[in-house]
Parts: C-alpha cells; structure tokens; sequence
C-alpha cells in the first residue's frame, strides 16, 4: 500500500486493510472492540473525505456490501482518492476492468451518506438502539456492547461452566464480587487471578515441567489446577475456623463450592453477605499467596495460616479505619465492616478488634 493512500485516525477504522499494519497489541484489541460494535463512519460532508484512498475503504462498497479491491495499474482517468469522484469521463474510455469498476464506483459513492451536522460521526446499530458515537458517552457504549455481548467463550468461564454450571450471566456477580470496594487491591487481585486459573501451581509445575504434584500446603497430590482454593483440606479447615464469624453474618454452615469459586452472590446491596465475601476472599488470598512454602504438617500449616489470616484481617481494618477517620466516615464504616460487632468495636474513638484464633 502507497504511504499516499494511508487513512489517518479515526478513519482508519472504516478500512479493512489497516489491521494488518498495526502492531500494537492495545490498539489491536481496541479496534477488535470497535469493530464489535459495527460503527460506521459518516462523514460531515464530502471535504472531510476528499483526500481518502477509495480502495479498501468500508465507506465505498459494492452492491456486496464490500469495499473496492484497489487495480493493479492505474490509467490517467482511474480515481484514487474521493476528490476523483465522481468520474465523469466518457466510459468509452475505460477499458478491461475499468469499465465495470468504474460505474460500480460511481453509483457506490451517489449512495455515500453524510451526517451533515457540522461533525464527522461514528454511528452504530445495537439491538436495542442506534447510537452516535461522537456524542455517546462511554457508558452508553459500554451498556449496548454488554446487551449485544455473546456468549463468552473465555477458556476459564468455559471451564469454570464444565464445573460449577455457571451461566454466563452469572459473570456480572462474580465480577462485582471481585472489584467489591471493600476487599483492598491485593485481595481483588488474588480473587481475579484464582478466577481466571492464570499461575503456577503444584498441579500445573507437575503437568507443565514434571515436578512433583504435592500440595505443598495439606501435602496431598493436587488433581485440579484450583485445589489451592477449593479442595485444598487447609483452606476448607480455615473456612470452617472462621465460620464463628461468617455464619452470624449470613447463617450458613458451610462454605459451598459455589462460594469458594465466586464468593456469595450479591442481589440487593447486602452488607452481611458483603463482609462475608471480605473475610472469605482474605483466607483465599492469604492462602493463595501462601501456596508456594512450606510450614509443616498439615496441622501446623492450619495453625500458621490462621495467624496470618487473622493478622492480615486486622491489619486491613485498622487501615480502613484510619482511612474513615481522616475521611470523617467512621459511620459508614460501622456499617460495613462492624455489623453486631462481630469483627470488633470502636471504643473511646478506638477500634478494638476480636482475636481470629
Ligand atoms: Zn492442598
């Protein structure tokens, strides 16, 4: 392709040719998501196109509905750029291909629409409504590529379905329970890395390199890449430790598969559920994080890991209390994070925490 007949910017999104010419992977999936939404460009009037190359340009099709292929030759009277439109010369003059891509040239550009309000525009067709794009804000946009979204086909959520039977919708929850506000950077990110089964592990080191397939925790052999946070026996101790806590919050007895994968499902704004989800979503990250050493029997092992959960609980309260002081939101945080103070209470202007083990 000519350095003339480049698009710049935006525009370049109205060409299919240009995809094979960008290297970078962020640009990349951005057009990916572009072209999701089927934006057409629409230009304000013919001179804000005039200098485009009409080849391979989506702005110009065919009666197939695909851009024109550029000639391998060009005689004096074959339009390259939207300024050559239309071509006025007598057809007699075409010869070979010319003197059907031409007309078909033509008629393809009486047909070019503009958006004639002083703008060019990107409009796009979801289900539910058109759009235009230089005036939608991003969370318009956003919302009509959710309700047009697919079934996703991510590997995790296809293996997370072969296991659990999750539906695909259910991924809004599992999503708002993994960027909850409450649970600090850290854990979201030991919550989101589980989720998506994306780090090393015994059973992946023992598949991937033949090293052993014991758990170096509960030092039992690790069957699934997801043992560490589901069926290990020291994360299902420590779930049940903790259950002194968790289940005065929400009353149930056991921590299910389900919940161990997601965390509670969240309908209507529910603190209890909320604080459960943050307690539970700290021994997995604790764990998870943990999952590389070793501390010594399985017993032990427990012990260790609840001091550390317990440490880690108190110290992100203490945080978030001090937070809320210079904030002036102490009240918000009685109600997220001290329900029947359960986790402690704030005496004297203090917070006084409860032991964990
Ligand atoms: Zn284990």
């Amino acid at each position: 392709m000519s350095p003339k007949s480049q698009i710049k910017g935006l525009k370049a999104l109205s060409s299919t040719i240009h995809e094979k010419n960008i290297s970078n992977d962020f640009y990349k999936n951005a057009l990916k998501s572009f072209r999701m939404l089927k934006a057409n460009f629409i230009p304000k009037d013919i001179n804000s196109i005039r200098r485009d190359w009409i080849y391979d340009n989506t702005l110009l099709v065919n009666d197939q509905g695909d851009p024109f292929k550029a000639p391998r030759r060009f005689p004096p009277y074959a339009p390259e750029f939207f300024c050559d439109l239309p071509v006025t010369n007598n057809p007699r003059e075409f010869k070979n291909i010319f003197k059907t891509l031409i007309p078909s040239i033509n008629l393809s550009f009486m047909k070019l629409i503009y958006s004639d309000n002083g703008k060019d525009e990107y409009q796009f067709q979801s289900a539910q409504k058109s759009l235009s794009l230089y005036k939608a804000s991003f969370k318009d946009i956003y919302n009509t590529l959710l309700a047009d979204k697919k079934e996703s086909t991510s590997i995790w959520v296809e293996k997370w379905n072969d296991s659990t039977h999750m539906g695909v919708d259910e991924w809004v929850y599992i999503w708002k329970n993994v960027h909850c506000n409450m649970l600090s950077p850290k854990v979201q990110s030991s919550a989101w890395e589980t989720i998506h089964r994306n780090y090393m592990c015994s059973y992946f080191a023992s598949v991937a390199f033949n090293e052993s397939p014991m758990c170096k925790l509960c030092g039992r052999e690790e069957l699934t890449r997801t043992h560490i946070f589901l069926d290990c026996n020291i994360i299902l101790n420590i779930y049940d430790h903790f259950l002194s806590f968790t289940s005065r919050l929400v009353d149930i007895h056991h921590v299910n598969l389900l919940e161990r994968a997601f965390g509670l499902k969240i309908d209507n704004p529910d603190n209890n559920s909320s604080l459960r989800n943050f307690i539970n979503f700290s021994i997995r990250h604790i764990i998870f994080r943990n999952r590389n050493r070793k501390f010594g029997d399985p017993n032990t092992t427990t012990q260790k890991m609840i001091k550390k959960i317990g440490n880690f609980i108190q110290s992100e309260l203490y945080t978030k209390f001090k937070l809320a002081c210079i904030n002036n939101k102490i009240d918000k945080f009685k109600e997220l994070f001290l329900i029947d103070n359960i986790l402690g209470r704030i005496e004297n202007n203090a917070l006084v925490l409860v032991d964990f083990d």
